[in-house]
């Protein structure tokens, strides 16, 4: 395995196995690595013959007051996760090399950054577009793989893909779980014990509004204010939104008539943390 640090380096590496006519698959991740990333990274080893996990955190995705500057890292706990994984390359580059210069390039998604995270962190999609738009510039791979936990980064990145034309295939993955339902995330380790087990209302919550659903409930209202009473028992220090919104353009619903997604952005302790569902009715 490689560790890339550069972006020259990283382009060069890319074009030279593209002219090799190997497809390449990128992993964009910001590091602090966990079954859900090596779930992405599995599945790039089964779609592609070259993977590359990016390991970044970005600053421009962080808003004031956010957790920057405390994020977890641990680099050499990555690299051994990933070497046994076969991942082929880890392009970890400086934020100098990501951005010699402040951007004056900025990816503005509109609509899908509105609700949702976009209300609660403003400038945060602005950034990850951002960040993306280099990698898959800088990577050019023929696939890159995302996780469905975090639903809107996604729906924002395929937009951003189609309408900017990129030559890309964006491939989203299942959320991956804890034994008792939480959402795996690297802002988990943020959680005290307590915390962390109170938690599990998250996950709780949204196979409620499942079952709900399946059992004919069609009142958005009922199904969101259960799941609020459900999250609010766990004393949480702020419920940022309990939401069902459309899945493609995640505005929201008024009632139940099709494939709905119900979203929650919830803080424990220190940790903001999401999970959403995808519920047919
Ligand atoms: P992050 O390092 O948090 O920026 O995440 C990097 C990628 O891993 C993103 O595409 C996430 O959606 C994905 N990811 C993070 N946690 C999970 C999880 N529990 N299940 C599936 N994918 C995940």
């Amino acid at each position: 395995m490689e560790i890339v640090r550069t972006v020259h380096e990283m382009q060069t590496y890319s074009d030279e196995v593209r002219a090799q006519g190997s497809i390449t698959g990128l992993v964009p991740t910001m590091g602090y690595l966990h079954e859900g990333h090596l779930s992405l990274v599995r599945r790039a080893r089964e779609d592609a013959d070259i993977v590359i996990v990016s390991i970044f955190v970005n600053p421009t995705q962080f808003g004031p007051g956010e957790d920057l500057s405390t994020y977890p890292r641990d680099f050499e706990s990555d690299v051994h996760l990933l070497e046994k994984e076969n991942a082929d390359v880890i392009f970890n580059p400086a934020v100098s090399g990501m951005y010699p210069e402040p951007s004056l390039t900025n990816v503005y998604v509109h609509k899908l950054t509105q609700g949702l995270c976009g209300a609660d962190r403003p400038g945060h999609f602005e950034g990850v577009a951002l960040v993306v738009a280099k990698l898959l510039n800088i990577v050019k791979p023929h696939k890159a793989f995302f996780g469905a936990k975090d639903f809107q980064q996604q729906a924002v990145i395929r937009r951003m893909v189609t309408d900017l034309n990129f030559d890309v295939e964006i491939v989203t993955c299942p959320v991956v779980r804890e034994r008792d339902g939480l959402a795996m995330s690297s802002r988990n380790m943020y959680l005290t014990s307590d915390e962390r087990e109170r938690a599990a209302v998250l996950n709780q919550s949204l196979e409620e509004a499942e079952r709900l659903i399946k059992e004919g409930e069609r009142s958005v209202d009922a199904i969101l204010n259960r799941m609020r009473t459900m999250i609010q028992s766990k004393n949480p220090v702020k419920i940022d939104y309990v939401s069902a919104v459309d899945p493609d353009t995640l505005e929201p619903v008024t009632g139940i008539r099709g494939p709905v997604l119900l979203a929650v952005a919830v803080r424990f302790g220190k940790a903001r943390l999401v999970d959403n569902r995808l519920v047919e009715p």
